[in-house]
């Protein structure tokens, strides 16, 4: 993993990692694997037209997300795209696309929902990441976000035995490692609202999480006792991870039949072509190759 300078605000990419087969891959990983699936199955199984996966990486979880007509992989990464590609293949179910989420080139109120999970853990700048999102989504359409909370059990331990020097309990971000952030549940149930969202509900998810818990407890029961304990105060807002699922409030505006793109410089609506477009409006020349759109401004 690596950081792209010169570009505010900072953005990770996952450009040639071997994050897949290292973190996913991993025996160790099951139960995270498992237990986020048994989120998205409760609070995300609605289906639609067109969905936004928003830091869609290898493509893990697009086939979770059944009864959508079309979704969008969209990812920093063109390695991790390309990855998803030869995972799910060219149909025209699946759009490709390598961009910067806060500058997604897309029209205003294009998709019927999205989902972001593990991803706002690598932005700098949630509330702007949010308004980005709030933009090209349609209106009432469902978000489905996954957050990385810093208030969990660990932490409010860590902190208590002193091991920890950031305080769980303050409402601002940690930044743990550079571009990894943890954020404090209010803040960003604050953040959403401010940003146009309104919450509907919310799901507490990896209770467990600990090599002491998946060693010695099997797999399936670990499974079960996180399913269970997903809607259950207070530990809906202590454990690592945070499922939370949000309806697009206020209006939208309704795209143009045919639009779909829009130029990430210039916001000069483009066509879904499956080629290299100039922009009319920039003369920015955007990408299409292997499969893939390119609308990052700062390509590798
Ligand atoms: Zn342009």
């Amino acid at each position: 993993m690596t950081t792209k300078p010169g570009i505010t605000p900072p953005v990770c990419s996952y450009e040639g990692s071997d994050y897949q087969s290292q973190f996913w891959d991993n025996a160790n990983r099951r139960y995270e694997d498992a237990v986020e699936t048994v989120a998205i199955d409760r609070l995300f199984d609605q289906g639609g037209k067109l969905l936004l996966e928003l830091g869609a990486g290898a493509g893990r979880l697009t086939q979770r997300y059944k009864g959508w007509e079309r979704i969008v992989l969209l990812d920093y990464s063109r390695t991790q795209l390309l990855q998803a590609r030869q995972r799910l293949g060219d149909s025209d179910k699946f759009v490709y696309v390598a961009a910067d989420i806060y500058k997604l080139p897309f029209v205003n109120g294009l998709f019927d929902g999205a989902t972001m999970i593990r991803t706002l853990h690598h932005m700098a700048d949630a509330p702007q990441t949010l308004q980005s999102i709030r933009r090209v989504m349609a209106q009432d359409s469902l978000f489905l976000l996954e957050f990385a909370n810093k208030r969990n059990l660990k932490s409010i331990f860590r902190w208590l035995l002193r091991k920890q020097a950031w305080s769980p309990f303050s409402p601002e971000q940690v930044e743990f490692v550079e571009l990894n952030y943890n954020f404090h549940p209010r803040t960003i149930l604050e953040t959403l609202r401010q940003s146009g969202f309104e919450n509907e509900k919310n799901l507490g998810v990896s209770l467990f999480r600990s090599n002491w818990f998946k060693n010695h407890v099997k797999h399936e029961r670990l499974v079960n006792w996180d399913a269970r304990f997903q809607d259950k105060k207070p530990f809906t807002g202590l454990t690592p991870s945070i499922f939370t699922l949000n309806r697009a409030a206020g209006s939208s505006e309704k795209p143009v039949q045919g639009s779909f793109f829009s130029c990430p410089i210039c916001s000069t609506a483009l066509p879904e072509a499956k080629a290299t477009q100039i922009c009319p409006g920039c003369s920015h020349e955007w990408q299409y190759s292997q499969g893939i759109y390119e609308f990052r401004i700062h390509p590798e």
